[in-house]
């Protein structure tokens, strides 16, 4: 058993430090010796004033400059008006002058106060003359123009932009939505707040997979055949309970899973050592491209060799799993206990960490968290560690791992400073870290865009007037909560169709 995490030794400092970039480099996109693996676009944000910002964020806190994430950039920007009535671009100190210029109609509405701090932004008040009417309004035609999601002004809070050509008025993870809950229900009225948390996890994955190119496109409105969509329930009293689940492209999601002590409580009866929002989503989304770039593709002959034998009865696995629990060696091959129970739910796991990874150390490298000045050091792993060790992008992806597993020892390290549980409970066993770098192998192969077929005109789905009935859960148990109880069973669907309004009503940005 590999142990990397646990086995210390000093010596190879020289090594590591060669092999893996300290240093940020927000935008490369060509793989250099410096990057073992390209980056994708970082979560380190600043506001026109300076000050940082975060994914979640929709205002700037010091300074109420409207904010923006622009999902196929990976950038949450600041914003000031467009020259249309609701519309956004932006901020440009030429063009916001412009506008403030040339407007005078209100359309600059004052909502833009910033103020110099001396951190290096770009106050107002400190922005250059204009250098010309011509100069800042051919900025100001050159800039992309944007509107923002709907569910800005809903629960789910949402802060991304849609390209203001676009005809949707939901952003690329909102039209995703196939169901969420009632909102106005008086038995459970923290359903806004939970759904708010849930979309803000749903958001953070969907940003990865669009960074890392994959396929995201809605089942609703965008690809009726092989497209996702989500279904947030949540169970009610005297009704079946809702199971967390996938099911072809639909992941549905128990909003009780956002409520932390309900959470936690299932977390400790299963002896998992991480329940999250963001965890279960990375797990589902993991059955769904099983399925959209796995079946029926050449890739099933490395699946088959490394993960096993998915014809497998997923109903027997489930009842030994749940009679005997996972073998006592799982810690060998998988992992996670959970992973041991079915090759199906092996690969979500993995697929989960990879995704952990990915976005985990993007953020740090970002933020400047390098590991250069770090006296901690791990076992390496090598090239015999991996499936198909002489691969072309070998040696990057082993760079990556272990700078992971250096990151993660010193967080773990820091959440037991803190007396918190740990950062990343978990230890890649040597079959693991093969299963892992064949999924990297898939992600960056774009293999489906061969397939890709001709897009399909969007269908507009009403989901008032579609409800699937309950279909075999293929990944999940077939009516068996993956991670809960055995006797839980679907819940009766009392949906709220996603608004999809006419008008676009004028969102009031909150700070979040
Ligand atoms: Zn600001
Ligand atoms: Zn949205
Ligand atoms: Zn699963």
């Amino acid at each position: 058993m590999h142990l990397p995490q646990r086995t210390l030794f000093a010596g190879c400092l020289h090594f590591l430090s060669q092999a893996y970039p300290l240093t940020y480099q927000p935008d490369s996109s060509v793989s250099t010796p410096a990057a073992p693996l390209p980056m994708l676009a970082g979560r380190n944000y600043h506001c026109q004033c300076g000050q940082p910002v975060f994914f979640r964020n929709s205002q700037c806190l010091a300074c109420n400059t409207p904010l923006g994430y622009v999902p196929e950039r990976g950038r949450l920007i600041p914003l000031m008006p467009g020259p249309q009535q609701n519309t956004w671009m932006e901020w440009r100190p030429q063009a916001q002058a412009d506008a403030q210029a040339s407007a005078g109609d209100g359309n600059f509405n004052g909502q833009v106060q910033p103020s110099s701090n001396g951190n290096g932004g770009i106050s107002a008040m400190a922005a250059p003359a204009i250098a010309g009417q011509d100069q800042g309004q051919a900025n100001a035609d050159a800039a992309p123009l944007y509107k923002r999601c709907y569910n800005l002004s809903t629960p789910a809070r949402c802060n991304w932009l849609i390209p203001v050509d676009d005809p949707l008025n939901l952003c690329r993870a909102c039209r995703l939505n196939h169901t969420i809950p009632s909102l106005n229900n008086p038995a459970q009225p923290d359903n806004g707040y939970l759904w708010g948390l849930t979309e803000l996890a749903k958001r953070r994955l969907v940003s990865s997979l669009i960074l890392l190119e994959l396929p995201v496109k809605s089942r609703m409105t965008e690809d009726p055949q092989r497209g996702l969509m989500f279904k947030f329930l949540r169970s009610s009293v005297g009704e079946p309970h809702v199971m967390t689940g996938h099911d072809t492209g639909l992941i549905t999601l128990n909003l009780d899973e956002a409520d932390d002590a309900k959470r936690e409580a299932i977390r400790k009866a299963m002896r998992e050592p991480y329940r999250t929002l963001l965890g279960h989503f990375r797990h589902e989304v993991g059955h769904y491209y099983w399925d959209r770039l796995v079946a029926g593709t050449p890739w099933m002959d490395g699946f088959h060799q490394l993960f096993g034998d998915e014809t497998i009865s997923y109903a027997d696995s489930l009842k030994r799993n749940y009679e005997q629990g996972p073998p006592q060696d799982w810690p060998i091959h998988f992992v996670s206990a959970y992973a041991s129970m079915h090759p199906w739910e092996d690969w979500a796991e993995c697929w989960a960490h990879y995704l952990h990874m990915r976005d985990g150390i993007d953020t740090a490298l970002s933020l400047g968290l390098g590991l250069d000045r770090s006296d901690l050091e791990v076992t390496p792993f090598t090239r015999e560690d991996l499936y198909q060790p002489d691969h072309p992008e070998a040696e990057r992806f082993l760079a990556f791992l272990n700078h992971w597993t250096r990151l993660t020892t010193m967080l773990n390290e820091m959440s037991r400073s803190m007396g918190v549980p740990d950062f990343y409970p978990f230890i890649l066993p040597r079959e693991v870290v093969s299963k892992l770098y064949f999924i990297h192998q898939l992600v960056v192969s774009h293999s489906w865009m061969e397939s890709v077929q001709d897009a399909q005109p969007p269908v507009q789905i009403n989901p008032q007037e579609s409800e699937p009935g309950p279909a075999a859960d293929k990944a999940d148990g077939g009516g068996q909560n993956e991670h809960g109880n055995q006797d839980e069973a679907q819940a009766e669907e009392h949906p709220q169709a996603q608004p999809q309004p006419q008008q676009m009503p004028t969102p009031s940005p909150q700070p979040v």
